[in-house]
């Protein structure tokens, strides 16, 4: 399990290196139990894995879902090399070491020693270990728009790093882009042009008055809004005719994110009413919706009981999940790793939380599947 993961850490998967290698390490290793999982392949570099475990068919189907891509390094410097998978102190380094090469790893191993053992399943176990989640979720979305040959799973498993909570909320996410337009001009004669910073700064002070109507979720709390990037204005002796603002808006659920987007044009269309020059445009560059399991329902509660929990908890990234959602199975997140130590340098994970993960998840699926 070791060894698996440190050849996966070793396989960058940025997004731009694609997760076809890692696939077929993940292939590999399924293959020296006489498992053959499909690699879907395409864009030459980009991969999605499926494994399939056929059973007696009794009982529903668990589906465990993974990611295979990781986010960069990032700027600031590691203390062992992010792509190296360097082991020390009981600890593998590394980029997705956490997030989620380590829960890979150790559902890759459990599928394996079930298989090894003979165990006979009353229920199939389907892994799919997917691209791109860590941009545009092209992998499950892939995976979703050919999965009619799938039944209703009984429940869904993502491995991603909990540090073994189990985890059935987190909240969504919403990436606008704001740009407001304006018409360049010499800055000796301001008045020939229209500011589009200017119109911004108009913008962004009704920005802060605006609130989103909405009570605080029992395990997410509130809504939350952060305008993290600007940029606009060629030279300093130039009147900007375009200014533009990412705002990134993580959001509860049942939070129709059509609406923010309505209220934000409404915004636009006052401040038009005050001053006819302003102009502005608004686009999604991403959406995730929020995902919410009933905590009280026979799944969960049966996960907990396997798992010796006695709370459902939430998490403050985003996953995979709400792509699954048309499959109308509770989905649970709930793997090794600390959540804290995702996208961030040094990232690692504890060897003893793999092994603890793998009994885990046999023991899961022994439960719903034996
Ligand atoms: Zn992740």
């Amino acid at each position: 399990m070791k060894e698996l993961l440190r050849k996966l850490i070793q396989a960058d998967t940025t997004s731009d290196k694609g997760e076809l290698a890692a696939a077929q390490i993940i292939a590999a290793e399924l293959g020296r139990s006489g498992i053959e999982p499909r690699i879907d392949s395409w864009d030459q570099t980009r991969a999605n894995i499926i494994v399939h475990i056929k059973s007696a068919g009794q009982k529903a189907p668990l589906l465990f879902v993974c990611h295979i891509d990781v986010v960069g390094p990032g700027e600031t410097a590691w203390s062992h090399p992010p792509f190296a998978a360097v082991e020390s102190d009981g600890k593998i380094y590394g980029r997705g070491s956490a997030d989620m090469k380590g829960g890979i790893a150790a559902i890759a191993a459990t599928i394996r020693q079930v298989v090894d053992s003979g165990t006979r399943l009353q229920g199939d176990i389907i892994l799919l270990c997917a691209a791109g989640e860590e941009t545009d979720s092209c992998g499950v979305r892939r995976f979703m728009h050919e999965s009619s040959w799938l039944s209703k799973p009984a429940g869904i498993v993502i491995p991603e790093p909990t540090d073994f909570a189990v985890v059935t909320a987190h909240r969504g996410m919403i990436w606008l882009k704001i740009t407001t337009k304006g018409k360049a001009a010499h800055s000796s004669a301001p008045e020939l042009g229209i500011n589009a910073i200017s119109s911004m700064r108009a913008f962004l002070d009704e920005l802060d008055n605006y609130k989103i109507d909405i009570q605080p979720h029992p395990l997410l709390g509130s809504y939350s809004m952060s305008i993290n990037t600007i940029s606009g204005g060629k030279a300093m002796n130039v009147v900007p005719d375009q200014c533009t603002v990412g705002i990134d808006i993580r959001t509860l659920p049942g939070q129709n994110h059509k609406r923010i987007v309505n209220d934000l044009k409404q915004i636009f269309t006052r401040l038009k009413q005050q001053n006819l020059t302003f102009s502005a445009e608004v686009s999604v560059d991403r959406a995730v919706e929020a995902i919410e399991t009933d905590p009280q329902c026979t799944f969960v509660r049966e996960f907990c009981a396997v798992v010796g929990a006695n709370e459902t908890k939430a998490v403050g990234f985003t996953t995979d999940a709400p792509h699954l959602r048309p499959l109308g199975a509770p989905i649970v997140i709930f793997g090794p790793g600390k959540p804290e130590l995702c996208h961030k340098p040094d990232e690692y994970i504890d060897i003893s939380d793999l092994e603890k993960a793998a009994t885990y998840y046999k023991n899961i699926i022994l439960r719903f599947l034996a």
